[in-house]
């Protein structure tokens, strides 16, 4: 699974998709090549349940 990460740099603000095995890390923006650390989620952005319950 991929999800968004906003790039911190005020001048370019680039969001770009990292893959869930960053978390954690720290990925350079494509644009700028500022540090962007992967955060635990994104709070704007919060993910769907993987699988909904369904009712018979
Ligand atoms: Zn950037």
């Amino acid at each position: 699974m991929v999800f968004a990460v906003q790039c911190p740099n005020p001048s370019c603000k680039k969001y770009q998709l990292v893959e869930e095995h960053d978390r954690g890390k720290v990925v350079n923006c494509l644009l700028c090549k500022a540090a962007i650390r992967v955060g635990g989620g994104n709070p704007a952005a919060p993910q769907p349940p993987a699988s909904k319950p369904r009712q018979p």
